[in-house]
């Protein structure tokens, strides 16, 4: 942590290389200081968390994907008829990207549509792709039982794997994103 004395009628914060960085009034008491470091840091502290996390779940285990070439619903939409022709053969919709924040994928049992979430475009291809099998598996089995799984399985025989960088996938890109908002905004007291 540093600690900088400002002539300043407020006290701030902020995240700045890995560290707490705190601008101090030196307008203030000695106890008024120490209050407002101590309030400062309690309430940086998760942001730095965050930004630690960001580089620990960031670099390590999503290096080896690939960013995908498939940036558009034509491209989306030709690669699921492939994977659909070649695995499984059911009745499909329309397959798109849609701005959705909250699920990575949707299928509708009754369109038969596919919808991909935005944030999943030029993103790691492995995961993608993964996605993808996971909703066209659904034409075929509208829940996540056993029978389910054995589908996409078929298509993609290490989904546990792709599953599991999916979670860090997300975590990271939430992580990325508070990480930007808190390098942006400064803490004022
Ligand atoms: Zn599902």
């Amino acid at each position: 942590m540093r600690i900088v004395f400002k002539d300043k009628k407020h006290s701030s914060g902020t995240i700045k290389d890995g560290e707490i960085v705190l601008y101090i009034s030196s307008r203030l008491s000695r106890a008024e200081q120490l209050r407002h470091i101590e309030e400062l840091t309690r309430r940086l502290t998760p942001r730095l968390e965050r930004a630690r996390q960001l580089h620990l779940v960031g670099a390590d285990p999503l290096m080896g994907l690939t960013p995908s070439p498939v940036a558009d619903d034509a491209a989306l939409a030709r690669w699921a008829r492939e994977i659909n022709e070649r695995h499984y053969g059911f009745a499909m919709g329309q397959v798109r990207f849609r701005k959705q924040e909250s699920r990575w994928g949707s299928c509708s049992g009754r369109t038969r549509n596919i919808n991909i979430s935005h944030r999943l475009r030029g993103g790691p291809h492995e995961l993608l792709e993964y996605v993808l099998i996971h909703e066209i598996a659904h034409l075929g089995e509208l829940n996540h039982s056993p029978r389910f799984w054995a589908l996409v399985e078929r298509a993609c025989p290490d989904w546990r794997e792709r599953r599991r960088l999916l979670r860090q996938y997300g975590e990271y890109l939430r992580a990325r994103e508070s990480a930007a908002a808190s390098e942006t905004s400064k803490l004022v007291w």
